[in-house]
Parts: C-alpha cells; sequence; structure tokens
C-alpha cells in the first residue's frame, strides 16, 4: 500500500513500531483554486464564452497566475466550510483576475 493509499484509506504508517490509524485523513487543498473553478465556470457563462474543456482551463490558468495561492489542510469533503474571513474577503480579488482570464479566453481562444 502507497503512502497516498493508505492515507486515502485513513490508515497511515508511521514507523516499524508505531502503526497510526487517522479517523478522518486531512487533504491539502488551494483555496484559490477551487474558488477560481467555480468561478471560471460561472463567468464563461455570464460572459458568454466558449465552455469547451481548453478555455476553461486556459482561463483557470491565467486567473491563478495572477494570484496568490492560498493553501489550508481540511477534512475530505469540507473544503469550502472552513473559509475564514480572510478568504472571502480576498473574493474579490479572484473576481478580478476570474473575469480578466475569461476575457482574454475569448478574445484569443485555444482551441
Ligand atoms: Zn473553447
Amino acid at each position: 500500500m502507497s503512502l497516498y493509499e493508505a492515507f486515502k484509506t485513513g490508515g497511515v504508517k508511521l514507523s516499524k513500531n508505531n502503526f497510526t490509524m487517522i479517523k478522518e485523513p486531512l487533504l491539502l487543498t488551494n483555496v484559490t483554486e477551487d474558488l477560481v473553478k467555480l468561478q471560471v465556470r460561472e463567468y464563461i457563462e455570464k460572459l458568454g464564452a466558449c465552455d469547451c474543456e481548453t478555455c476553461y482551463l486556459n482561463a483557470c490558468a491565467l486567473a491563478l497566475n495572477d494570484l496568490e495561492p492560498k493553501y489550508v489542510t481540511t477534512k475530505e469533503g469540507a473544503l469550502f466550510s472552513e473559509l475564514t474571513a480572510t478568504e472571502v474577503n480576498n473574493q474579490t480579488h479572484i473576481l478580478v483576475a476570474v473575469t480578466k482570464a475569461v476575457e482574454q479566453v475569448i478574445e484569443f481562444p485555444h482551441h
């Protein structure tokens, strides 16, 4: 069993003599990336951009390169419930980057 699999199934072997079960495995997640992905979907529809996977991913990449990543550890399935006030405030910043990115994809589509 790989470390990743062990982590996914909830058990991580820490050493030869110490087997520790983790009941709720933590995930490392970039909150900015999660928010950007959601916002890009929304803005592609709002701005009438092409919704193919290429345009979607290009817009995500453009927006994310303009933003600071924000990593948190979170329990599986609880990605958005643990957002702090700071992260919510940063959404304006995210919106600007997402709008810019989607407009750029509309102007220069790579599909
Ligand atoms: Zn497209």
